[in-house]
């Protein structure tokens, strides 16, 4: 069977699953451009926020965290990215990033934006494209109950 059955992500609702692609172009992008770096943590946020499956509780609330600096605290990208890199430096971090069975944080969800639609000609396009993507997903996820979402799924 050589047909790909092509299925948009039950996540994030991209094209024929596209998503996890771009998202490792736009990383590799980052690490080899600082240009493209300067939104760094907006873009891993933002695709974390929208692939919670990926995350545990707790690094779910904490990339919610830098998108709340971010866009209520006005912080800058670069700002946010230092003190990131502190945190990670004097090992303050004391929980796991990632899901360890695959379940997502929050419920199913619809967007306005996803990583496809951030355009990447320049760096100029990209860290505006990236800011859009990051505010719209921070207006969508600030409000969310998914505590108790949560700890029902926890109950059962
Ligand atoms: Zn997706």
């Amino acid at each position: 069977m050589d047909v790909v059955e092509k299925i948009n992500c039950p996540e994030c609702g991209a094209t024929d699953n596209l998503c996890k692609l771009r998202f490792d172009e736009f990383l590799a992008l980052e690490f080899s451009d600082m240009g493209y770096g300067a939104v760094h943590n907006l873009t891993v946020a933002a695709y974390m926020l929208q692939h919670s499956s990926k995350m545990s509780l707790e690094g779910w609330l904490y990339e919610r965290d830098l998108l709340r600096e971010f866009i209520v605290e006005k912080k800058s990208p670069s700002l946010i990215r230092q003190q990131v890199k502190d945190s990670m430096d004097s090992g303050k971090r004391t929980f796991k990033f990632k899901s360890k069975d695959g379940k997502p944080v929050i419920s199913k969800s619809t967007w306005t934006k996803t990583i496809l639609d951030v355009r990447a000609e320049n760096a100029e396009v990209y860290c505006a494209d990236v800011t859009a993507w990051a505010s719209l997903c921070w207006r969508r996820v600030k409000s969310w109950k998914f505590e108790i979402w949560f700890s029902k799924q926890m109950r059962k």
